[in-house]
């Protein structure tokens, strides 16, 4: 049997790069078609051929209609922000279609038996590390793992001084922030490293800030001086914007290298001479670099250590070759930044390392692991439940950012009624008590309960998040042996039988004629994603309407019956009515919140477009559960209005009783404290 090749792939948002482990377990980069190791992320559906790479993205300018670039950036959307020749797709499409051709550089190079492990920042969401595994599966890549871009680079990192063996390591530990600054995300990354260990301590970002964001600065401002220039020049058009974008982004390269520059841009015939300086361009720019900073420091703080604790700097990603992002670190730090690994090509080769390491760990190759790898979760998961003082209904987290992976956390539940078939738990991820503030992740829910039990029957319900940071869930029931079977619904992303198809179409050879021939093809099919009788097209810029079956909700142990139907009527009633009026409400940090699976009578997808359908409860029922709680609201506002009466009246009968400063007949508002002023 053919050896399997450990590859590593850095899918950048603007370039990616692969690498692979050699005979002698050294890291190597794979060079593309064009002899590179860095392939621009552009696609080019040209109508003969599906083009990837350096001139796909020389085309934009010139066919912005029909190249997709940055998808990363959309990765988790329901489709690609871009029309590509009128038809949206979904970004994982594009995705797909990169991966595609890096699965074609890697064949050449080191032919077909291989696994991958594809990076993801480290800010990236568990839903958007599943769509970015599903594109590596819509390419026909083997893709064994996702890891942390910062992850690959500390490994890369660890790999030059030798921290990646037991034996070979330096003494000591060493603590090291990894600050990766590329064209689209930011991720920063909290890291040790010590003989045969890499750990990750805290981890932060913003995926929507990278390189292009300085060159809009700079394009910005280039085109308020054309206005000025040229008064009654045309408006731009997508082209314009594109070469724009292209020629600031030209001139802040330079400015890496040089103090000044000069950005060339023509329209029609009217053309731009720019002079741009440094400074100008750091002037125009330097709140970004702040936020990276002020981000850097908030890892910092998670990790909850200082800079005096930390031993290097290590700068990843083509955007910290600006001398701005240098500086402001250095200055803040007090490190001076490393450049032991190449910013570029860190990622790929520590990805090819870590890729090693998971065959090892997964005994697909003889290697034994000598290395332990330990990431944490970017974002916190959370169930959605009601608060009890409050009666909103809050974000209770289960397992917190920050904490190291693998992690499994159980939960009990209980059924709240007899004979009930099926639970549905809410699943959302961020750190926020308010659930508008928070990603929906998935519905996580058991439909098929044996008849018969009774109400509060406990089922045990269990969360792990795996060492690349995806999620799954299972439960049991007590006295059923079996693990009952729950489904998670994720809110975002592509079902499985999409994947398959999307695979199809962009693994079969051709141009867009054929893709797009392709596509209709599978609009046109029978591609009915739900069981209903009402037969639905699936197009591929549309998110799917998906029919869920209803399902009945537990409640979570610890929390009172009561907090069952009348509180979620309660709860469900203040948010509509708050999201009526569109106010924000205000975050109630409490601790008295109950869980609960959340009763919710009908899903539409996706979820903002939630259509509520009647509940299977019979309608009397429900009638009177909402009878009721406005019949004991009504008795409680009594109870509390006459409570004021009576303290009222004693406080007429004995003013020395008013410690809350009523105003009473004879007692002037300025009096002194009622204890002191006789009647
Ligand atoms: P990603 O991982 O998001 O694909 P990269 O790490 O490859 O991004 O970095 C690409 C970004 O780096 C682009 O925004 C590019 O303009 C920027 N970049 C590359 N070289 C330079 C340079 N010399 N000076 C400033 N920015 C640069
Ligand atoms: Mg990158």
């Amino acid at each position: 049997m053919a050896k399997i090749i450990p590859v590593g792939i850095d899918l950048g948002t603007t370039l990616s790069a692969v690498s692979y482990i050699d005979s002698d377990g050294k890291t190597q980069m794979i060079r593309n078609t064009t002899g590179g190791v860095l392939t621009p992320s552009a696609v080019l559906f040209d109508d003969d051929n599906i083009i990837v790479g350096a001139a796909a993205w020389e085309a934009a300018a010139e066919f912005p209609g029909r190249v997709a670039e940055n998808a990363k950036r959309d990765v988790g959307a329901a489709s690609y922000r871009h029309k590509i020749v009128g038809q949206q797709y979904p970004p994982e499409v594009i995705q797909g279609c990169i991966l595609r051709q890096l699965r074609h550089d890697i064949m050449s190079a080191v032919g077909d038996s291989f696994q991958a492990v594809v990076t993801v920042p480290a800010y990236f969401d568990e839903a958007r590390r599943k769509i970015t595994a599903d594109a590596g599966a819509m390419s026909g890549l083997p893709v064994l793992d996702i890891v942390n871009e910062p992850t690959a680079a500390a490994l890369a990192f660890g790999e030059r001084l030798g921290y990646l063996s037991p034996e070979g390591a330096p003494e000591g530990e060493m603590k090291l922030v990894v600050y990766d600054l590329g064209g689209g995300t930011f991720d920063v990354t909290v890291m040790e490293l010590a003989a045969g260990k890499v750990r990750t301590l805290s981890t932060d970002g913003d995926y929507e800030l990278g390189g292009i964001h300085w060159d809009a600065r700079l394009a910005e401002y280039a085109e308020e001086q054309f206005r000025k220039l040229y008064p009654n020049a045309r408006e731009f058009d997508d082209r314009d914007h594109i070469k724009l974008a292209r020629a600031a982004r030209a001139a802040k390269h330079d400015l890496s290298a040089v103090p000044a520059t000069t950005l060339r841009f023509t329209l029609d015939q009217h053309e731009l001479k720019l002079p741009v300086t440094r400074d100008l361009f750091e002037s125009l720019s330097d709140d970004l670099v702040e936020r990276t900073v002020f981000t850097t420091n908030q890892a910092l703080r998670a990790a909850g250590l200082l800079w005096d604790d930390i031993d290097r700097l290590l700068l990843v990603g083509g955007s910290t070759r600006m001398l701005a992002v240098r500086s402001a670190l250095q200055k803040n730090s007090g490190l001076v930044p490393d450049d032991d690994v190449h910013p570029d090509e860190a990622v790929a080769r520590g990805a090819a390392v870590y890729c090693r390491y998971q065959m090892g760990v997964r005994g697909i190759s003889d290697a034994i692991p000598k290395l332990r790898v330990t990431d944490v979760n970017s974002h916190g998961l959370g169930i959605e439940g009601v608060n009890q003082e409050t009666m909103r209904v809050q974000n209770v987290t289960v397992i917190p950012r920050n904490t190291p992976l693998p992690y499994t956390v159980t939960r009990q539940f209980v059924t709240k009624t007899d004979n009930q078939r099926s639970i549905k738990i809410q699943l959302l991820e961020g750190e926020s008590s308010l659930p508008d503030q928070c990603s929906p992740l998935a519905s996580a829910g058991i439909k098929h309960l044996p008849p018969g039990l009774p109400k509060g029957t406990p089922i045990t319900v269990t969360y792990t998040y795996d060492t690349s940071g995806r999620l799954s869930v299972n439960a049991s029931v007590e006295g059923l042996g079996d693990e009952a079977k729950i489904e998670l619904d994720r809110v975002r992303g592509l079902p499985a039988t999409r994947i398959d198809r999307w695979k199809k179409v962009i693994c079969r050879d051709g141009g867009y004629q054929d893709f797009e021939e392709a596509v209709a093809s599978m609009l046109i099919s029978d591609d009915v994603l739900h069981s209903g009788t009402e037969k639905q097209k699936l197009e591929p810029d549309k998110p799917v309407e998906r029919k869920r079956p209803n399902l009945d909700p537990a409640v979570e142990v610890g929390a009172p019956q009561a907090a069952s139907e009348r509180l979620w009527a309660q709860a469900r009633g203040q948010k509509e009515a708050a999201s009526a009026k569109n106010a924000k409400p205000t975050e109630t940090k409490s601790a008295a919140s109950s869980t609960k699976a959340k009763s919710q009578d009908d899903d539409t997808w996706p979820p903002q477009s939630q259509k509520k359908t009647p509940a299977k409860k019979p309608k009397a029922k429900k009638s009177s559960s909402s009878d009721s709680s406005s019949g004991i609201a009504r008795y409680v506002l009594a109870g509390i209005l006459g409570a004021w009466i009576c303290y009222y009246g004693v406080c007429l009968v004995w003013p020395q009783m008013n410690l809350l400063g009523l105003p009473l007949p004879g007692v002037s508002e300025q009096a002194p404290s009622p204890s002191s002023t006789g009647p």
